[in-house]
């Protein structure tokens, strides 16, 4: 099978290539092996979050010139280079049936699952995002769980708004067909409740909530509706009769699994071939061009194309393994940025930054793949993979993905 552009991985950075590349009418074809960072995604995206020693950062792009050069940002160009390549985001969420909130001239911030308020440029429309933290929008909030939902923690959040002079009243409800699923503990988790809110549910959820809620000004529930689309979501926020705003849990993120499948319904739309729950297994070579690749599904059958995008994430999606010998990257035996020595992969301290985080495959200025360090002609890198980020200590993780994506799209598109 012969395309134009094969892209490895099917997570933020290789959906978003795709969607610009197929857009254009080139032949794509995305193949996935799994699960991507977005299936554990916070419902926010992040562009630069914090200098990377824990001060938050206001204003991203202009945060963006403390970075050091071999940050995949600097690379790009900084802020001058990077704002160009984002201006595609917004309109492409938006023909996917994504609806988020936020400008990456100024960050906002989200409420992550344990109470903590962390800078983010984009955050879904349904979920908490405030501007000001010295000014909170309400008085007073009901957090109201599912009762038996382990994931979720209303303590944590409720700790975190009254220190900021909020007052809270945590409740928790269920209806018979969540309260049904309930066999033992381990069973109710987001994506068994994410299937069960039919339309029914959600009223029958919806009608709970209201008679707990008291005077609350804006009720929290947690983010488990809306698996395909958010019409779960935006059925239960119009039928609670006051300010609904969803927070992201621990676990599976089921907001974050819905913009995947959107991403790949919309870049199904534009035509591409998406091969998921397949993995790249083999690259074959002639010089420094990669001619095809192999996956464990299709076998024998190469597919073939001119261009290549790497977009297989990190160690979290496997497209960088850690062995006792080193770090490698495990599909093409590119060349990797990366510590020599085991003891120096990480801090001791858990909570500083951690070295492995900006491992990643090294690429020439063109974010081309390195090979015995001569870059692989036709084959960008894009996304987690990609050496010279720290997506935890920075917040960076979205910023880097699409914008490397947005980068990598562009180029073939010139070539
Ligand atoms: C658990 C977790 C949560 C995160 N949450 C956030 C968040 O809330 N906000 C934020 O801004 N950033 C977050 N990040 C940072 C995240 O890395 C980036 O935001 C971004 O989603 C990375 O996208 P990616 O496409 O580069 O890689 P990934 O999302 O890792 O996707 C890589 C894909 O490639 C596939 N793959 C790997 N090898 C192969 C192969 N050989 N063949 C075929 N397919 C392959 C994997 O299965 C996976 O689907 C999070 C990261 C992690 C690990």
């Amino acid at each position: 099978m012969k395309f134009d552009t094969v892209i490895i991985g099917g997570g933020l950075s290789g959906l978003t290539a795709a969607i610009v590349l197929a857009s254009q009418r080139r032949r794509t074809a995305v193949v996935t092996a799994g699960q991507s960072s977005l299936h554990f995604c916070s419902g926010s995206f992040e562009l630069l979050g914090t200098d990377g020693a824990g001060k938050a950062v206001d204003a991203p792009f202009e945060a963006m010139s403390s970075l050091p050069p071999s940050h995949p940002y600097s690379r790009l160009g900084g802020a001058a280079g990077v704002a160009p390549l984002l201006e595609r985001v917004g309109p492409m969420f938006e023909e996917a049936g994504i609806a988020v909130t936020g400008s990456a001239t100024k960050n906002h911030w989200r409420l992550s699952p344990v109470g903590v308020f962390k800078p983010a440029w984009l955050t879904l429309d349904e979920m908490v995002s405030l501007s000001d933290l010295s000014a909170m929008p309400w008085r007073k909030v009901a957090i109201v769980n599912i009762k038996g939902y382990l994931d979720f923690f209303p303590r944590f959040l409720a700790v975190a708004l009254e220190k900021r002079g909020v007052r809270v009243a945590m409740e928790a409800v269920t209806v018979k067909a969540l309260a049904d699923q309930r066999v033992s503990s381990t069973e109710l988790r987001a994506a068994n409740i994410a299937r069960l809110l039919t339309d029914d549910v959600v009223d029958a959820l919806a009608r709970e909530v209201n008679a707990v809620v008291g005077d609350a000004e804006a009720v929290l529930f947690p983010a488990v509706a809306g698996f395909e689309n958010a019409s779960a979501a935006e059925r239960l926020r119009s039928a609670v009769g006051r300010p609904l705003q969803f927070v992201s849990t621990l676990g599976l993120s089921v907001p974050g699994i819905r913009m995947e499948k959107q991403l790949t319904r919309r870049l199904q739309q534009l035509g591409a071939s998406v091969l998921h729950g397949d993995r790249v297994s083999r690259g074959f070579f002639t010089g420094d061009r990669l001619d095809a690749v192999e996956t464990v599904n299709l076998g024998a059958d190469r597919l073939e194309a001119d261009n290549f995008i790497l977009a297989s994430g990190s160690f979290f999606s496997h497209g960088l393994t850690a062995l006792s010998d080193g770090v490698s990257e495990p599909v093409f035996g590119l060349d990797v940025e990366a510590a020599g020595r085991r003891a120096d992969w990480f801090d001791k301290d858990l909570f500083r930054p951690q070295p492995f985080m900006k491992f990643g495959v090294a690429t020439d200025a063109g974010f081309r793949a390195l090979r015995g360090g001569r870059p692989v002609e036709n084959m960008r890198v894009a996304g987690a993979i990609l050496s010279g980020a720290d997506s935890v200590a920075e917040g960076s993780g979205a910023g880097v993905a699409l914008a490397t994506a947005m980068a990598a799209a562009n180029a073939i598109l010139k070539d």
